[in-house]
């Protein structure tokens, strides 16, 4: 366990390179909480969906999302994410979602309001690990220690489709690739906050390491940041 007070860790990286999973487990390994900024992004897009309103008006859903109480419920680990009181955390892995999330969240009026959030998240929640595009780059440029993952496509392509069997709902891993190469497009060239490696982070390539070697990496490169501060 580390004391959490003032200890923000962000990882970052393109669509399928193990984030959700590696924070997940790192937070339960140091006795931090964990924030999956990727599921703000995709319960707003939802938000868009289910009020028909076009994914290209950013205005529009900024103002939807507003009021429409997207949060956490933090009293499950990994914490839940919820419209009102509805959990959406499997409804927003679907294909709609994931197919509009990339659009949807290359808006500035979105990206102002998730960005606000997440700091007062982080405010409420002392001790964070905290996963995204733009964490390390833009949310907390001066967190504790950043990392960034990056693995091969076709790796990053069979995770996800593994993982959307596991939930019961497969997926063709020839629409998986169509989904995480454009998603990765529009990412990377996006105006505001695009997905960059941030100077100073600690690259890890996942391709070809299991889960438990991603965490033990890194474990061991945070608690060596945290020994020196
Ligand atoms: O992490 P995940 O793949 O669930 O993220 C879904 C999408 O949300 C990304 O493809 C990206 O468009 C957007 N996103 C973002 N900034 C973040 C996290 C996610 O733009 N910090």
């Amino acid at each position: 366990m580390v004391d959490p007070q003032g200890v923000i860790l962000t990882i970052d990286g393109p669509a399928g390179t193990g984030k959700t999973s590696a924070a997940t487990q790192l937070a339960a390994r140091l006795g931090l909480e964990v924030l999956d900024t990727g599921s703000m992004y995709r319960a707003a897009t939802l938000v868009a969906i289910e009020q028909e309103i076009d994914i290209t008006d950013g205005g529009a859903i900024a103002q939807a999302i507003e009021q429409a109480h997207i949060g956490f419920d933090w009293t499950q680990q990994p914490p839940r994410i919820c419209i009102g009181d509805r959990d959406v955390s499997d409804r927003i892995r679907e294909l709609d979602v994931s197919s509009a999330v990339s659009i949807v969240s290359a808006h500035k009026a979105i990206r102002d309001v998730m960005v606000e959030r997440q700091r007062d998240i982080a405010t409420a929640h002392p001790g964070l690990v905290t996963e995204g595009r733009d964490q390390g780059s833009v949310v907390f440029p001066n967190a504790t220690a950043r990392f960034f993952l990056a693995a091969d496509v076709g790796v990053r392509v069979k995770r996800r489709a593994h993982q959307m069997e596991e939930a019961g709902k497969p997926i063709s891993e020839s629409a998986i690739r169509e989904n995480i190469e454009s998603r990765d497009q529009i990412d990377t060239s996006r105006t505001e906050a695009p997905l960059r490696c941030p100077p100073g982070a600690i690259i890890v390539d996942t391709s070809k390491l299991s889960l438990a070697e991603v965490v033990d990496v890194l474990e061991k490169e945070s608690r060596a940041v945290l020994d020196r501060s």
